[in-house]
């Protein structure tokens, strides 16, 4: 559609819907929840539009029933990296050359069709598939894709309305293009949200995709290809393969056409992507996009003028909501002594109150880890902890795989700042707190910004407006998301922009205009309406 220049619908951020008992959402979501659980589905991969499996399959288990099969996936091979690149390889003319408006219809009805049929479909699959309780997966799966997907418009829109100055006969312009080639997704299990917005961010401005999701997460990727061809996506545009993520790795990076890398996971993995791509240079044809979001040790630092249930919400939220596997989930904390008593008391008494299960049990507020690997690292964290002289464990510490991934919410208290707790991202329900004297509350500051890598999110809790700004003004690198007053999780698209310096990422913000300026290359269009004539300049004159 060539004569008209249209505007964007207004959005505002999804609501998140209460789940109470007897709302009509609730009776849907229970409903969806055990009709899924009585089935096994089939989840072949998603290329050039269509459906494709191989000889070679696995099973899907919910992490808190690890015994009850409700999947079954096809594992791909070589060919279907190779037939996935070509694939988008294929569709990329056709898609980068498509009308704005049109590429940007597909992702708004994608938005209508979540908000609407799609709700209860996407929430039921990502509380079975990654053991979410109802609120964590209406809050991911639902609100945060819906909100990426409208905002990501708007977004988009205001990038190519951002256009240079012109002169007198002059007219200059700037083409926002795609970027030459493919864009290769590589996404994490535990936001549904994120690792869809991996693709459909880099799509929205003209890119195809090749998606590998995580393998732990391939149970609501199967509901994100329906609602992609659902919305009418192209063929082609994002192709889903489930492969060996280092064979993956060894095609893709060695290709000419590959033009960039959308990345959310471990730190590990994204510094190897990262050498990999630096080693492989001369193979292509553009110098690839690398954008990684990774690893977090967010913390929560009290000061004495702190409320103590503001502080003790806040850890407990922070910390154990998702079983602490959100890279923002807060796992180390700065108590001052003189408050400590009291927030232990609180923290214990509220704890004790919180039960982990099943979340088609509504009363539980945690579910299950997400794979035995994990359950057995966090477990063998939990044992050394135990036999260590500098820390305590004051509440949990006790996990059971008998039937799911269970781990119980975990707080350790060192004397040791650096203790390992301290520094490592362990991504799960372990908290450490480290009790500091009120006196040294500029040491601890300093402490909070040197103890790890990383630099994701952090919290300051305090009434007191000078300690705000001093904390604002000395972490000023320990958190690209920084909180006052309130949990480090929970980010929401287009009012917290999300992502985080240092060995957290590449901190391009996901949820703003930043991350979609990744992904295009922009060429400058100068035209001349009346050209000269004659090459001389007037200083040639004699
Ligand atoms: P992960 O690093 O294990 O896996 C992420 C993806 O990388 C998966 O698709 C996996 O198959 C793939 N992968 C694994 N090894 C690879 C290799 N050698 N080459 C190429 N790809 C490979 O991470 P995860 O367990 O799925 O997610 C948890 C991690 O993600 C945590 O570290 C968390 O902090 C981080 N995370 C960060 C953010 C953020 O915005 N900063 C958001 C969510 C998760």
């Amino acid at each position: 559609m060539n004569n008209c220049i249209p505007i964007i619908p207004t959005q505002n951020c999804e609501p998140v819907k209460s789940y109470k008992p007897g709302s009509p959402e609730r009776k849907e979501a229970i409903s969806e929840y055990n009709k899924l659980m009585k089935k096994v589905v089939d989840i072949p991969m998603f290329i050039n539009g269509k459906n494709v499996k191989s000889n070679k399959t696995k099973y899907i288990y919910p992490p808190h029933n690890h015994k009850h099969i409700v999947g079954k996936y096809y594992e791909g091979n070589k060919n279907h990296i190779m037939n996935a690149i070509d694939s988008a390889l294929k569709a990329k003319k056709e898609w980068a050359s498509m009308d704005f408006a049109a590429r940007a219809s597909i992702f708004l009805k994608a938005a209508e069709l979540l908000r609407g049929p799609f709700r209860q479909k996407i929430n039921a699959a990502t509380m079975i598939g990654q053991s979410k309780n109802i609120f964590q997966a209406e809050i991911d799966a639902s609100c945060e894709l819906i909100d990426f997907l409208n905002f990501n418009v708007k977004f988009a829109n205001e990038i190519y309305q951002k256009q240079p100055e012109s002169s007198k006969g002059i007219w200059n312009k700037m083409e926002y293009r795609p970027l030459e080639g493919f864009v290769f997704a590589i996404t994490p299990f535990n936001f549904t949200s994120i690792a869809a917005n991996l693709c459909f961010a880099p799509a929205l401005m003209g890119n195809t995709i090749v998606w590998k999701p995580s393998d732990s997460q391939i149970y609501s990727t199967k509901v994100i290809i329906e609602l992609l061809k659902e919305a009418g996506l192209p063929d082609g545009v994002i192709n889903v393969i489930y492969t060996d993520p280092v064979m993956t790795s060894n095609i893709v990076f060695k290709h000419r056409d590959f033009a960039g890398v959308h990345f959310t996971g471990s730190t590990k993995v994204f510094k190897d992507i990262w050498k990999t791509i630096g080693n492989n240079i001369q193979l292509y044809k553009n110098y690839p996009r690398i954008v990684g979001e990774t690893g977090g040790k967010d913390f929560i630092l009290a000061h004495n003028s702190a409320d103590i249930k503001e502080v003790t919400t806040a850890l407990i939220r922070g910390a154990f909501e998702y079983q602490g596997q959100k890279c923002s989930a807060a796992s180390r904390a700065y108590i001052p002594s003189s408050l400590w008593k009291r927030i232990k008391n609180e923290l214990i008494k509220e704890l004790k109150t919180i039960c982990v299960g099943d979340p088609e049990d509504f009363s539980n507020f945690m579910n299950a880890v997400i794979h035995e690997q994990s359950f057995d690292k966090l477990s063998k964290v939990i044992k050394k902890v135990k036999k260590n002289k500098s820390a305590e464990i004051i509440f949990g510490g006790e996990v059971d795989k008998s039937v799911g991934y269970f781990v119980q919410p975990t707080v350790i208290v060192t004397k040791k700042a650096n203790f390992f707790t301290m520094e490592e991202e362990l991504f799960g329900p372990i908290l450490t707190i480290f009790i500091y004297q009120d006196k040294n509350f500029d040491k601890t500051l300093k402490l909070i910004d040197e103890t790890s890598e990383y630099g994701l999110t952090g919290a300051v809790f305090a009434k007191n407006r000078k300690i705000i700004n001093e904390s604002l003004k000395y972490l000023q690198m320990s958190a690209g998301n920084f909180y006052v007053n309130d949990k480090p999780t929970g980010a929401v698209v287009s009012q917290q922009p999300f992502g985080g310096g240092r060995s957290s990422g590449t901190n391009d913000k996901a949820g703003s205009h930043l991350n979609l300026l990744r992904w295009v290359s922009p060429r400058t269009i100068k035209e001349n309406f009346l050209p000269d004539k004659n090459y001389r300049y007037p200083f040639l004159e004699k």
